[in-house]
């Protein structure tokens, strides 16, 4: 429980910053620098840290990225993940390029929670926004996920003014022919370099009046205890969902329930906060389980109650997405 009285039980943890795509909302095309592979979390120490949050009330993990499945041997991680007591849900957030090939493996890990990023549903412009010629892989694996029987399977699609907004009916389109959830997300502007601009950003207001001009009033659908920040909705009859996550135009900040770490193991306590905290050093400090308990306690008394604009007009950080995981 952090100071404001919010149960944290959410670990979103980044394995990697590296990525096989390019996304121009996402990764720098220049100036972009990796991570030395010593620099980042072993699995043994990212599986000792997943033991502790779990035990602390940690019941849902993420993995993200960069690309989480571009990481070698990550397959067993995840097994071993898969097996420790308390969590709930284990779930991957992949742009689904190399998706096809682990599916198999991720569903007898346990893995039934997937989000694919999917911003078009044109190759070429799919190549256009990713810097890679890949959507077919992209929509293969999402087809083999469908038919192995993972549910949700959630696409995030990123909406930018110009680039790929004339495709919101289509990606909304989606969920009457298929059980996705189909989410769009708020372009925001993170990291030091980030393409973001004012009139790049739409709204979820916007997004969702577009759908409405194309199919008529979307329907509220009801939320679970754990629907994260998504508002969800339905069209007349669709076997799939409609959702928004809207962190600029309507942040959730009251109720966010989610740590961060990313891939070199610091902890982030806030998305549009640089204030990190190093775990990776507490943990080759050789610190007991004890002393690690009392440092994730700690350092989770120090989530902000929100975030500050600092005075610009959207809430930003230095990080680029890869590097924080989303
Ligand atoms: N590579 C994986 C993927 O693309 O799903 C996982 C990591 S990616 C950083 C996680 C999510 O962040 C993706 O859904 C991506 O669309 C989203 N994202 C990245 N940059 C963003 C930005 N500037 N604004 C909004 N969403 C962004
Ligand atoms: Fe890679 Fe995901 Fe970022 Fe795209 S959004 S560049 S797939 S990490």
């Amino acid at each position: 429980m952090d100071l404001y009285g919010r149960r944290i039980t959410y670990l979103r943890l980044s394995v990697t910053d590296r990525c096989n795509l390019r996304c121009r909302y996402c990764m720098p095309l220049q100036d972009f620098t990796r991570l030395p592979s010593e620099a980042i979390l072993t699995y043994e120490e990212i599986v000792r840290i997943c033991q502790i949050l779990t035990r602390l009330g940690v019941k849902k993990i993420r993995l993200t990225g960069g690309e989480p499945l571009v990481r070698q041997g990550i397959m067993d991680l995840i097994g071993r993940l898969g097996k420790i007591e308390g969590i709930g849900e284990l779930c991957l957030t992949t742009n689904g390029v190399l998706l096809k090939k682990y599916a198999g493996g991720l569903f007898r890990a346990g893995v039934r929670h997937l989000n694919i990023s999917l911003d078009s549903l044109r190759p070429e412009r799919f190549a256009a926004v990713t810097g890679r010629d890949l959507f077919s892989s992209v929509w293969k694996s999402l087809e083999t996920v469908l038919e192995m029987g993972f549910s949700p399977v959630k696409i995030n699609s990123v909406i930018m003014k110009g680039i790929n907004d004339d495709e919101i009916p289509a990606l909304a389109g989606l969920t009457l022919q298929h059980p996705f959830e189909v989410r769009f997300i708020e372009f925001m502007p993170i990291g030091g370099k980030s393409t973001w601009s004012p009139e790049k950003m739409m709204s979820c207001r916007e997004i969702k009046e577009r759908i409405e001009e194309a199919y008529g009033a979307l329907k509220p659908v009801a939320r679970s205890s754990n629907a994260g920040p998504a508002n969800v909705y339905g069209l007349e009859g669709a076997p799939g969902r409609i959702g928004f996550i809207s962190p600029l135009s309507n942040h959730f900040c009251g109720t966010c329930n989610r740590l961060r770490l990313t891939a070199e193991g610091h902890l982030r306590l806030c998305l549009f906060s640089d204030e990190e905290i190093n775990v990776k050093e507490a943990l080759r400090k050789g610190m007991t389980l004890r002393e690690l308990t009392e440092f994730f306690r700690q350092a989770v008394r120090k989530k902000p109650e929100g975030y500050r604009t600092g005075g610009r007009r959207a809430p930003s950080c230095s990080r680029g997405m890869s590097a924080i995981g989303g």
